[in-house]
């Protein structure tokens, strides 16, 4: 509306902003990305602020008028950069870290930039190919037969949904693609088995797709949090002699805990002989699979009907970037394919990514996975993966050596779970430890979580960022006893 006290102001401007600024605004934000990722291990892992300390410094409402993108970028620096949890931190050793390399930021930027929507091949031939491309090299990183195919999702949270859509399409006579599972009488109650160490994602695929979770059987551990075959087999019988029927097992390489490695030799064993897909959740471990002697311990994975691997938790692609490989795709494509006729095309023969699973728009993701390969090469993801590995066995090593601490799992990969183990009850050892992590936590200079086993608190210290160096770990280590011994007293 038009108010008289208001000086007239040139009329809005169409269109994207100026090219002189997009010009000057994308130099400034490679400088901004190239400074962060050098620095990365010069500020706190954690900002040291409060809920709502974010949203206070920012307008509660719309910006009527253009700003200029210095301003904004300004801002920026100001007010976002700082505020964050610095994932690309050397001393980010919570969860698993997650590595933003250079060249992964490179091909996240240049993604962007296409904005390219490869839901068929003809939407986006360069994008669908390149997608077939880097999961068939991972598939090959990773020695996995040829017959397996790796498209990618977001999330392996996704890619296990997936999985176990497929596998219950694949049951005979269920049809529940056309019919559903409510109000049937001819349908018995679907079961899927993982082990209790497995992750949350599972019980979230058993929720949306229908199964419940009270039909999802989480198979008791041995004393190394590996499933154990024999009551996996046992369960299965159970279920079967009650009219229940059993359609998936998923096995967990790398549980989210521990790492613990399920015994998929076992496992597909019992999974063939009772023709139940087997779904290997290797988010975080199957990274390591690169490296032949990690892949050994998950010997038997070839044999799985379907794999899901995270390039965003341990291959240096920033998130988000998650492979599904899948041995028949033909399954997954049956479960999923459905075109309607705005979306017809008459390429014969390609890939159309939307295919192979729910969302129909996608975006670029292997240009990243791409340079990031062909950046590091084989040999040095394989010598960041060993390194990682080697960094936790001498953390583990300085623990075990220590008095007043243990080593509360076997340290397959690149995590440790530890425990200081003061005198006292159980709670009271389990409140010194949330204090230590707390304490230890606290100045900020590194970052790691808290799990339980068994019922106990339990610290874990993950390594994965490649930036992360010895000095980074041996440092957590000394402030970590310091604030033990500080707590002692
Ligand atoms: C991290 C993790 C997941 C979940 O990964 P998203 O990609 O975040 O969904 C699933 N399973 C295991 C074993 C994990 O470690």
């Amino acid at each position: 509306m038009h108010d008289s006290n208001t000086p007239p102001r040139a009329p809005t401007p169409l269109g994207d902003v100026s090219s002189d600024e997009i010009r000057a605004a994308l130099h400034r934000a490679a400088d901004i990305a190239a400074d962060y990722l050098v620095t990365a291990g010069e500020r706190r892992v954690t900002p040291a602020i409060a809920p709502g300390d974010v949203r206070r410094q920012l307008p509660p409402s719309p910006p009527q008028h253009p700003e200029p993108l210095e301003q904004i970028l300004a801002d920026y620096r100001r007010i976002i950069e700082p505020n964050m949890t610095h994932w690309n931190h050397p001393g980010f050793f919570a969860y698993f870290p997650s590595t933003g390399s250079g060249p992964g930021v490179v091909g996240e930027t240049l993604a962007a930039t296409l904005n390219n929507n490869a839901m068929l091949w003809r939407t986006g031939p360069a994008a669908t190919e390149l997608e077939e491309l880097t999961t068939d090299w991972l598939r090959q990183m990773i020695d996995l037969p040829a017959s397996f195919k790796g498209h990618i999702n977001d999330t392996a949270s996704i890619g296990s949904l997936l999985s176990l859509a497929a596998a219950r399409h694949r049951v005979d006579g269920l049809d529940i693609r056309s019919k559903g599972m409510a109000g049937r009488s001819d349908l018995p109650a679907l079961t899927l088995y993982c082990s209790e160490q497995a992750h949350s994602s599972i019980d979230k695929a058993a929720i949306v797709l229908g199964f419940g979770t009270s039909n999802l059987r989480r198979i008791p551990t041995d004393d190394a949090f590996r499933m154990r075959p024999e009551a996996l087999q046992e369960a299965i019988r159970a279920d079967r002699a009650e009219g229940r029927l059993p359609v998936a097992v998923v096995a967990t390489a790398g549980t989210t805990s521990t790492t613990s490695v399920d015994p998929v030799r076992a496992v597909t064993e019992i999974c063939r002989r009772e023709k139940l897909w087997l779904h290997l959740d290797a988010a975080y471990a199957g990274c390591a699979a690169i490296c032949p002697e990690f892949r050994a311990l998950m010997e038997g994975m070839g044999d799985a009907d379907s794999i899901v691997l995270n390039p965003h938790k341990w291959l240096f692609t920033p998130v988000d970037c998650s492979v599904l490989f899948v041995r028949d795709p033909q399954t997954l494509r049956s479960a999923f394919s459905l075109v309607p006729d705005y979306l017809r095309t008459d390429e014969p023969g390609v890939t159309n990514l939307m295919d192979y699973g729910i969302q129909l728009g996608r975006r670029f993701r292997s240009l990243k996975l791409w340079i990031v390969m062909r950046a590091f090469g084989v040999e040095r993801l394989q010598a960041n993966i060993r390194s990682h590995c080697s960094m936790a066995r001498e953390f583990e090593s300085w623990i075990r050596a220590e008095p007043g601490f243990e080593v509360v799992a076997p340290v397959p990969f690149s995590v440790v779970c530890f425990r200081a183990t003061p005198p006292g009850s159980p709670d009271e050892q389990d409140r010194f430890n949330e204090r230590l992590l707390s304490d230890a936590n606290q100045a900020g200079d590194f970052f790691i979580s808290q799990t339980k086993l068994r019922g106990r608190v339990v610290l874990r210290l993950a390594i994965g960022n490649v930036r992360t160096t010895r000095e980074h770990v041996a440092a957590a280590w000394k402030r970590i006893r310091e604030c033990a011994s500080r707590a002692r007293r």
